[in-house]
């Protein structure tokens, strides 16, 4: 016999956390973290989305530099964040839709529970995305507050179900006002964000020239 008793009905708890990350921020990892420490997560797996079809303007920086960020961002929690490849871009060039990673992360890990992570921003989007329905049943959602983002007092009604149904988890004690868009901005005109980007990834921008 392999597993002890302790480990019989064992599973992983796993969370996705999609994103641009274009460039990752000390924001990201703050959610991460709160949302790691109140729902005891495992492992929180930072993927960058190849090609999200909701952002009418694209990512900035190519996939393979959001992804390599993210590698460095993740050492800051070595033992509880990993990046992924998971929602890398696809061949033929088609958008990248969560529920089709989540599909994928749940067949990798058949016995894991899966969570998924979001800013306050992005919930309230989720009733608009691919397979709304799907992705409530996929996986547990942790929402995260931000700065400027009121959650409605009434939710959307699939929210307000997933809610009902603890499906859905809020923090709403976390407010970090960081966001990719605004750091583009200042490290394009020439200021070094150290206040808000971890040094491995500000060299990492330095030394690719990003976002100049
Ligand atoms: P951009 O301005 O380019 O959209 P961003 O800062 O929103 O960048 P994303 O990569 O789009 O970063 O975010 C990935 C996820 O992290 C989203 O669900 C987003 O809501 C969440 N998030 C990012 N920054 C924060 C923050 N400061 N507080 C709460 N959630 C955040
Ligand atoms: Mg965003």
């Amino acid at each position: 016999m392999l597993a002890g008793p302790a480990l019989v009905g064992f599973s992983v708890r796993l969370a996705f956390f999609g994103g641009s990350f274009d460039p990752p921020h000390r924001g990201h990892l703050a959610i991460a973290l709160a949302a790691a420490d109140r729902l005891s997560l495992d492992r929180v797996l930072f993927a960058p989305t190849g090609y999200q079809p909701l952002k009418r303007s694209g990512a900035v920086a190519g996939f393979a530099d959001r992804l390599a960020m993210v590698e460095l961002l993740c050492l800051a929690h070595p033992d509880r964040f990993a990046p992924s490849a998971l929602d890398a871009p696809h061949l033929d060039g088609s958008p990248n839709y969560t529920v089709n990673a989540l599909e994928a992360l749940q067949h990798q890990n058949p016995a894991a529970t899966l969570f998924s992570i979001v800013g306050a921003d992005s919930l309230l989007e989720l009733p608009n995305w691919r397979a709304a329905p799907r992705l409530l049943e996929l996986a547990n959602w942790i929402a995260v507050s931000r700065p400027h983002v009121a959650l409605p007092a009434t939710l959307p009604k699939i929210l307000d179900d997933a809610l009902t149904r603890k499906r859905l988890h809020l923090i709403a004690d976390v407010h970090l006002p960081i966001s990719s868009t605004e750091l583009r901005e200042r490290l394009h005109a020439g200021e070094d964000c150290r206040d808000t980007v971890p040094e491995r990834v500000r060299t990492y921008i330095r030394a690719h020239g990003l976002y100049t």
